[in-house]
């Protein structure tokens, strides 16, 4: 369907290689979205690009540490040079420390934050700029349903998404006028390396999770994938500020 064509459009996907950013990366790519997979481990990266281009699709790998400024405005150049313009900016990068509330370090407070809030801001930012030069764009910032409700023994990392649900509604109301959309995908729990060796060591906690969540499973990464090319593309072009929670209605009750 044309309104959600993405063909000849550049999307950069942070840390795209794995998980559900690299479930985003394919989605956009098979809606015709040449995809730059922005992760730190090179390697890793150009492992998934190849996997997408093997699968007849477009991708480049282009490395990416969102905790730095000065990497943040070097990829940001290298995709311009590239391709000349960026249309298209999924933020998914992000790290998890679980602990009690009582027990988070000012470490762990800063190495949660510094990725998944100021490495997010200065994504926006930079690639922001050049969005505004352009006179379109669209930011699909990856929260999760701790944006919007608590869960124990997560607290700075669900403070972290609250954040991110917010950075997308002050940058979406800023923003309106140059005609980038900012929007937020919220997912529910979904099996990736996230999580994967936790919930192995506490089933329980996965239960709790699938009696909690009405569809009865929890997440794959591909759930994501489809409303993110909806929020990439024209059909959504009068949608800002708004953040889409796929969490199988964990978050209805
Ligand atoms: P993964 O651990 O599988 O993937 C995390 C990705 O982020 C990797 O590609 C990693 O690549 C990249 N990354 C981490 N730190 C940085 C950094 N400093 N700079 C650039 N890239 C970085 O996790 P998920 O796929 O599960 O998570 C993706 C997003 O979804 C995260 O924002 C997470 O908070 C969110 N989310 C996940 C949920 C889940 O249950 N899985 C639920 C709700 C939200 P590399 O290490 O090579 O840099």
């Amino acid at each position: 369907m044309k309104m959600f064509d993405l063909s000849g459009r550049i999307a950069i996907v942070t840390g795209g290689n794995r998980g559900i950013g690299f479930s985003i990366s394919r989605g956009l790519a098979e809606a015709g979205a040449t995809v730059v997979i922005a992760n730190r481990h090179a390697e890793e990266g150009e492992k998934a690009a190849a996997s997408l281009l093997g699968a007849g699709l477009k991708a480049v790998a282009i490395p990416l540490d969102v905790t730095s400024d000065a990497s943040i405005q070097k990829m940001t150049a290298e995709v311009v040079r590239k391709f000349g313009k960026i249309d298209i900016l999924v933020n998914n990068a992000g790290i998890v420390i679980r602990k009690k509330a009582e027990d988070y370090t000012p470490q762990d407070w800063e190495a949660i934050m510094n990725t998944n809030l100021r490495g997010m801001f200065f994504c926006c930012q930079e690639v922001g700029r050049e969005m505004m030069r352009q006179g379109k764009g669209k930011i699909i910032n990856i929260g999760s349903v701790v944006s919007v409700v608590a869960q124990s023994e997560r607290g700075v990392y669900a403070i972290s998404k609250a954040g991110v649900a917010h950075l997308t509604r002050s940058l979406a109301l800023e923003w309106a006028k140059y005609r980038i959309n900012v929007n937020a995908i919220g997912p529910g729990a979904t099996l990736t390396d996230i999580n994967r060796t936790y919930l192995k060591e506490h089933p329980e906690v996965l239960q709790a999770f699938i009696n909690d969540i009405p569809m009865g499973r929890i997440g794959h990464p591909d759930d994501c994938a489809g409303a993110a090319v909806f929020l990439a593309s024209d059909a959504s072009d009068f949608i800002t500020g708004q953040l889409i929670l796929i969490d199988g209605g964990m978050t209805i009750h």
